[in-house]
């Protein structure tokens, strides 16, 4: 199958990027020229939750007038930390979110996936870091609280990797993730991390899909550039290890799509 006849959709992308951008029809807008110039049928703004003030769902309203052609989704990433399911649920109740994807992004305070403090990689065993990522997203998983699991291994995002197989550590996480019939999404930035390679690695996206476990995919993209970025990559990998269809979302109900 040529890879350019793919049905591209893109279910995580940050119009807000790190708190700098704004929710303009103008600013979704240049999301959404970009996502239509990719091909891309279907796209969900998923921007962190810290910035949850700035989204407006009366550009999201503007736009969808305006790219009548686009199926455009609100959805949010929420940085999971155990103790924190509380207050998660009160961030999920604020709009109708058609998803929401929990993302593991830091450990016991420390942004590990943040330039500034790789340094904190040396002092760790990778063994136990691996380990104990994991063990955080098991319980993100267990958590009941989203619908998609974002970038299920970017602890390898600066390129420390524990001797083992990483499918060893990451056993249990997502045979929780299939328990709580979650989603996974195919992550194209890590193509443009120190790792140089999609989350999840194809390693782990063979015991997804022996598990049966549904799969998305998002660009990560915090500019409109980067919205759809490397999607042949990711599809060409999804269609390898055997996937056929991937899920979307509409007020938190997966549906499957033929691909
Ligand atoms: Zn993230
Ligand atoms: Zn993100």
């Amino acid at each position: 199958m040529p890879v350019n006849s793919f049905m591209y959709v893109d279910y995580h992308t940050h119009p807000l990027g790190h708190g700098g951008g704004r929710y303009t029809e103008e600013e979704l807008s240049s999301f959404l020229s970009s996502a239509r110039a990719q091909r891309i049928c279907e796209i969900g703004f998923s921007d962190h939750e810290e910035f949850l003030t700035g989204v407006d769902e009366t550009s999201i309203a503007a736009v969808r007038r305006r790219f009548p052609s686009l199926k455009v989704r609100l959805g949010l990433e929420i940085s999971y930390r155990p103790g924190r399911e509380r207050e998660i649920a009160e961030i999920a109740a604020r709009h109708r979110f058609d998803y929401l994807i929990g993302s593991v992004h830091d450990l016991d305070a420390w942004m590990f996936d943040h330039p500034a403090y790789e340094m904190v990689y040396r002092v760790w065993d990778a063994d136990e870091l691996y380990r104990k990522y994991f063990l955080v997203l098991e319980k993100l998983a267990m958590s009941g609280l989203f619908d998609i699991v974002g970038h299920l291994d970017v602890i390898k995002v600066f390129g420390y990797r524990p001797a083992g197989r990483i499918a060893d550590y990451a056993e249990r996480a997502i045979r929780a993730v299939q328990k709580a019939n979650l989603t996974v999404e195919v992550n194209t930035a890590g193509l443009r991390k120190p790792c140089s390679e999609i989350y999840p690695s194809r390693e782990l996206l063979e015991r997804c899909y022996e598990l049966d476990i549904p799969v998305t995919v998002g660009s990560d993209a915090h500019t409109a550039g980067d919205v759809g970025r490397d999607f042949a990559k990711a599809y060409e990998l999804l269609f390898r290890v055997g996937y056929r269809k991937i899920a979307v979302f509409s007020q938190r109900v997966r549906s499957l799509i033929s691909i």
